[in-house]
This record gives structure tokens, sequence and C-alpha cells, in this order.
């Protein structure tokens, strides 16, 4: 028996549409039908495997306007974002169409005969995506996982299921055979769940927030099934006094704000050198003043609403003291919020230490490059971070000193899809993207060939 869910904009507060949800015997069916498809695609030609994920990347190209018009609608991103994420899924789909052609395995020198390696396929993947960024997080998971012959089922999250199950129409279009990418839309503690405690789902790749991320985790150990968690974050920009001061301070809105600050590797802490915090803050200031937080549609948007009436009000409830300044936002129906910057007395405040997950920054000083490592550390996440300076050696010892995945050096960039992405602590378990993801989709298989009888 399936239930509806309404999907309301967040920007106006209007319903979107009204979608199913699936309930245990339909997601059953769904990982019975990957299932049975697996056994046909694993055999798939390499060179055919790529041309049909390439033409899939092609195809989501091809309706990346009508992605990102959906997403505007349905997640309150802005056309910018919508149209780099639908962007995203291309061109993910299109780096991993050339790994089917390059999966190799190694021929290892041993005593008695020949020793190979394959790389094989695990089967169905369940790929479990939250509601912060819909599209990529979804195709980070699905395009490695085809290009290495396994077969998914995709669990959007409960309010953003609309470019999801668009994609699996997409890849229909493409050619990619019945069976072989599949959109379940469902609970978590339904749909989701199901993915950990069905057998024949082979792996789980969970995005979302720490707390089930660990249940997650807790429920594979049963079947010893393979899982992948990106998690949540709590990220440092350190901005040290030999850098480009007004740079980073122009860049800092943006590394916290984008997505309403709804973002795993939001900088949403700011460590400031002693000797330039008055400088830097004054320049801030004007950044997030500037901040253009409106409606998502507009080219001019640069943020968007929060996805969600609770999620404004969970966020709100951290704003209790400490508020430096703040930003603007439009008044009215809609999960606006302005930008807020506060300046937390103590690093144990739970503004200092809780991912808030909305538009809110929290700053502080530090002395010197051993304070700035250590509070960047004190912090149970370890996902993403930047470092502000000009004397390089200085940047790149501070970055091998900070406990987190993702690092950028004079930037506030975190994801190329061309490299290894994820986290420390509990920001996560594995990495995806880069060179090395279908590694987390296959099993090393060694065989060992005699020679001398
Ligand atoms: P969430 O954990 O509530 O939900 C994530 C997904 O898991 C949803 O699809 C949900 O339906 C599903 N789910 C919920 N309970 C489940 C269960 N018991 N079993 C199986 N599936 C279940 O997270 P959210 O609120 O959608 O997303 C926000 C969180 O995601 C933040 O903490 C954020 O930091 C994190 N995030 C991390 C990354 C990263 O790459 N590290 C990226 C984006 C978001």
């Amino acid at each position: 028996m399936s239930t509806t869910y309404q999907i309301i904009n967040p920007a106006n507060e209007q319903i979107v549409k009204s979608v199913d949800l699936a309930d245990i015997t339909a997601t059953d069916k769904v990982i019975e039908k990957a299932n049975k498809a697996f056994e046909s695609w694993k055999k798939v030609a390499p060179g055919d495997r790529a041309k049909l994920l390439r033409t899939f990347a092609q195809v989501v190209a091809d309706h990346r306007q009508e992605l990102a018009k959906i997403e505007v609608e349905n997640a309150g991103h802005t056309i910018g974002n919508a149209l780099w994420e639908a962007d995203n899924v291309a061109n993910v789909l299109n780096y991993y169409s050339a790994a089917p052609e390059r999966l190799f395995g190694k021929q290892i020198p041993v005593a008695n005969g020949i020793d190979i390696t394959f790389k094989e396929p695990l089967g169905v993947v369940g790929v479990i995506v939250p509601w912060n960024f819909p599209m990529p997080i979804a195709g980070w998971g699905f395009a490695p996982a085809l290009a290495a012959g396994n077969t998914v089922v995709l669990k959007p999250a409960e309010y953003t299921p609309l470019t999801a199950v668009k994609l699996g129409q997409l890849a229909l279009l493409a050619g990619i055979p019945e069976g072989v990418f599949n959109v379940i839309v469902g609970k978590g503690s339904v749909v989701g769940n199901r993915f950990v405690t069905h057998p024949l789902v082979r792996k789980i790749v969970f995005t979302g927030s720490t707390t089930v991320g660990k249940q997650i985790m807790a429920g594979c150990a049963d079947q010893v099934k393979r899982v992948t968690l990106e998690l949540g974050g709590k990220s440092a920009n350190i901005i040290f006094a030999d850098s480009d001061i007004e740079r980073a301070a122009a860049a800092a809105p943006g590394a916290v704000f984008d997505n309403a600050g709804q973002d795993c590797c939001a900088r949403s802490r700011i460590l400031v050198e002693k000797s330039v915090f008055d400088k830097f803050m004054s320049s801030f200031e004007v950044a997030v003043k500037k901040f253009k937080v409106e409606d998502p549609a507009l080219p001019t948007a640069e943020m968007g609403p929060l996805i969600s009436k609770k999620q404004l009000e969970t966020v709100q409830a951290y704003l209790t003291k400490d508020i430096a300044f703040t930003g603007s936002a439009p008044k009215g129906s809609g999960y606006w919020m302005a930008p807020t910057v506060l300046m937390p007395k103590s690093a144990t405040e739970k503004v200092w230490q809780e991912e808030i997950f909305g538009p809110v920054v929290s700053v502080m000083a530090f002395d010197d490059e051993a304070d700035a490592i250590a509070k960047a550390n004190d912090s149970q996440f370890g996902l993403s971070g930047s470092i502000w300076s000009n004397n390089s050696s200085k940047a790149l010892r501070v970055a091998r000193g900070i406990e987190s995945g993702n690092l950028s050096v004079n930037s506030n960039s975190s994801v190329r899809y061309w490299t290894p992405f994820g986290g420390y602590k509990q920001s996560g378990l594995g990495r995806e993207l880069g060179p090395d993801a279908l590694d987390a989709f296959t099993e090393v298989k060694n065989v060992f060939i005699a020679t001398d009888n």
C-alpha cells in the first residue's frame, strides 16, 4: 500500500506536485528487477557500456534547462546552481563512461604460475540521497556504480524526488536497459531501510546526516554489506594575516551561504588571525550585506530559501545570542532567512560545534599557525576547509595538519569530479568521485593459474 506526499515550493509555499511513496512490497519488486537486470548488464561489453553512459550524459545535457527548472521549484536552488548541478550529472556520467574500458586488474609475479586480479561488480547498489543536492549526489553514486557493471536502486529524499525521477526517465530514453537504473520514491525508514536489510542489495551509498549514517552502518554490519558514507561537516575557513584579506572576505559569504548554508562542505566556522580580525570583519560585513537573497529563479540570485519550515525552525533555534550582523532576505511566504554572522565566546558553544545546515556562520580569532590547526581540528567532523595565505609552504603545512578530506588553498572549492571526495572522522567513510571511485563498486578477485604441472 502506498501513500502520497505533497511537494512544496520552498520559495512560496505553493504545492508543486503530489508523489506516491513506495511501500516495502513495491521496494522489494524493484530490487528484484534490478537484480535480474544485473545478470545481463554485467555482461555488456565494456565499449558498449561506455557508449550507453556517454549517450545518457548527452541526454542529461540536452535536458539541463528542464532539470534545473524542476530543482528551482522543488528545492529552492538558485537557477545558476541548478544548471551547474544538471551539468555535473552529465559531466560525471561522461567522466565514468571512460571507466568500463579501463577497469584494469593486475598481473602479480608469483612462484609456480601466473596470478591475475579482476575487478568485478557487486550486484545491486542502493544509493540513498539527501535533499540538499539531489542531482549531483545521486550522480556521484549511480554513474561509477553503473560504469563498474552494477545495477542501481536510487532513493531520493522525501522533500526532493523530482529530478531523480526525471533522471530515471532520461536513462531509459538514452537506451540504458530497463531495470538497470531504478528510482524509488519513498521514506527513509521504509525504502531506505529496506535497501539496508534486503540481501540482494550488496552495497549502500549513503549521503545524509551523521545520525542516520550511523544507523545505516550498524544495519549493514548484519550482512557485512559494503557501505560508503558521506555525512555532516563543520568546516573551517582559515584566514591568515599574510593572505589577500579583501579576496578572502569577499569569497567567505559564498563559502557558507551558498545553497542557503545547506551544504555539507559549508565553511561554517571562520578562523581569522588576531592581527587582521577587525580588518577582515569590516570587509566581510560589506560582503554579507551585498549577498543577494531573492527569488531563486532570478539569474542574479545568490541564495534562495531554506528547504522547509522545519529546517527554518531548526536553524533559527540556534540564534539565541552573539549575533554580530546579518544580511537581508525577502519577507512573506516561503522559508526565507537572512544570512547571519555569529561571534561565539567559546569553542564549546553549540553554534561552533554542531552542523547547523543553514545560512549561519560563526567567527573566531586565532593566535598563530598551531592555534589555527588546533581550533580547526576541534570538531567531530572533517569534511572540507579553506586556508587563505600567500605563504604557500605554510598553507601546505596547515593543509597537512588539518584532519579533513578536502581542503583548498586561496579558494573555497571543494568538489571536482576528477578528484576524490569524502570525510575524515564522523564526516564519513570511503571516498567518492575521482579516478579510484570504481574501487568502491567492485570486488577484487584473485586468480592463480599453476603453470608448473
Ligand atoms: P537524512 O540523514 O535525514 O536523510 C538522508 C537520506 O536518508 C534521505 O533520503 C532519507 O530519506 C534517508 N533516510 C532517513 N532515515 C533512513 C533510514 N533509517 N534508513 C535508510 N535511509 C534513511 O539527511 P538530510 O536531512 O536529507 O540531509 C542533510 C544531511 O546530509 C546533512 O547532515 C549534510 O551534512 C549531509 N550531507 C553530506 C554530504 C557529504 O557528501 N558528506 C553531502 C550532502 C549532505
